[in-house]
């Protein structure tokens, strides 16, 4: 292994990283990140393996090349990952989401090809979801300021005011244009519950097409395991403990290559008169939904389709969950409930770790 490159790596990526954090919302957490980011760092010098670590769609993303880990190979994925940044985020004013949002109610917006793809797909698990997945929710999430720094729970007539701006079947896409219309004014399209499994797929083809045949993505969250480990065992990949601090798990999944993305009340949350309100928002109510869960863990082919499933899964609940999964015979999922109950589907390889919860 060439440790100087890797170091260099290291040396760039912090110093990336403390430029970018300004600009990072959640910055409360950003000293825990810190301190993740150099544990990280500190043990991926001491292995045969090299990793970059940047902040980028609003969260920590960590690529780690277990062979031929370049500088050349970790700034081709950073550039792409930006680049979908740049066309999907709704915080940056250019970009493809904010010009169809800016455009809602007006005209319809012609979009690059990959932002076209995203919200073709995000549309199609709206549709199977019967709405639980709404990439319409836009409104929503702006409304309890989620995303930003200062979220509140809104009162019970503006959210009744916003639900009708909320609906996917507004959502007009033209083939032929490649163009984008939200027919009311007031409608806005969110991508955080889908775009980042799309970013991790396009990582993995990245790191697929520079032939290297083994390597970990994690785009906050958003797992893919590449290939197999060296002694052939499987990859092991930690179930967080939606009540524990970051890191602690409850479990252990064994998986093949798969790509693993969970969605949590604890990824972003508020406490408002000692009550806890998350992200993950029910687009018929306009609430953040209470179903008994806790998380939502996906594991499949598709990264971009399993970040869009857990966060459908969670919104329809276990049973109706369920059934939609059976539409994707290759998922599994492990759900963690509120009650310390953990349930998995048929054929995963699952070692509960925390004594704390029991699988039922
Ligand atoms: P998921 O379950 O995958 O997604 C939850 C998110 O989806 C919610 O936060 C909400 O935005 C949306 N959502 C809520 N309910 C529904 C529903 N019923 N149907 C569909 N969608 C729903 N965060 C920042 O703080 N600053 C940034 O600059 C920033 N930029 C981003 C740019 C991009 C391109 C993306 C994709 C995300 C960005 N984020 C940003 C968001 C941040 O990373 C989110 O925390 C993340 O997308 C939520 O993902 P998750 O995996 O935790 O949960
Ligand atoms: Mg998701």
């Amino acid at each position: 292994m060439d440790y100087r490159k890797e170091l260099t790596t290291s040396r760039i990526n912090r110093r990336e990283l403390f430029i970018r954090s300004f600009s990072f919302t959640r910055r409360n957490n950003f000293f825990v990140i810190l301190f993740f980011i150099f544990i990280f760092s500190f043990f991926s010098c001491a292995r045969d393996e090299s990793s970059r670590i940047e902040l980028a769609l609003g969260t920590v993303c960590s690529v780690t090349l277990y062979e031929n880990g370049k500088d050349i190979v970790f700034d081709k994925i950073f550039s792409r990952i930006n680049e979908i940044e740049n066309l999907m985020s709704v915080n940056i004013n250019s970009s493809d989401i904010s010009r169809i949002n800016g455009n809602a109610g007006l005209t319809p917006v012609q979009v690059h090809e990959d932002t076209y793809k995203v919200i073709k797909r995000a549309l199609y698990f709206a549709e199977i979801s019967n709405g639980a997945f709404d990439p319409a929710v836009g409104p929503l999430v702006a409304l309890w300021g989620i995303s930003g720094d200062n979220p509140s729970v809104p009162s019970h007539e503006k959210i009744i005011e916003t639900l009708p701006l909320v609906n996917w079947r507004n959502v007009i896409m033209d083939n032929q244009e490649q163009s984008v219309f939200l027919t009311r004014t007031g409608m806005a399209l969110d991508l955080g519950a889908i775009a980042k499994g799309f970013a991790a797929d396009e990582t993995a083809k990245i790191i697929k097409n520079e032939g290297i045949a083994r390597a970990k993505i994690d785009l906050g969250g958003n797992i893919i395991m590449l290939g197999e480990k060296k002694d052939k065992s499987p990859w092991r990949v930690g179930i967080q403990n939606p009540g524990g601090s970051r890191g602690s798990i409850i479990g252990i999944l064994r998986i093949p290559e798969k790509t693993v993305v969970t969605s949590g009340v604890y990824e972003r949350y508020f406490e408002e008169n000692g009550a806890h309100y998350h992200h993950l928002f029910s687009p018929s109510l306009g609430y953040p939904v209470q179903n008994g869960l806790l998380s939502v863990t996906i594991i499949t082919g598709v990264s971009t389709d399993a970040d869009a499933l857990s966060t459908a899964v969670f919104v329809l609940g276990y049973e109706k969950g369920i059934s939609l999964l059976e539409s994707f015979p290759e998922a599994q999922a492990v759900f963690v409930f509120e009650d310390n109950s953990v349930s998995v589907t048929g054929g995963i390889d699952f070692m509960l770790t925390d004594k704390l919860f029991y699988i039922k």
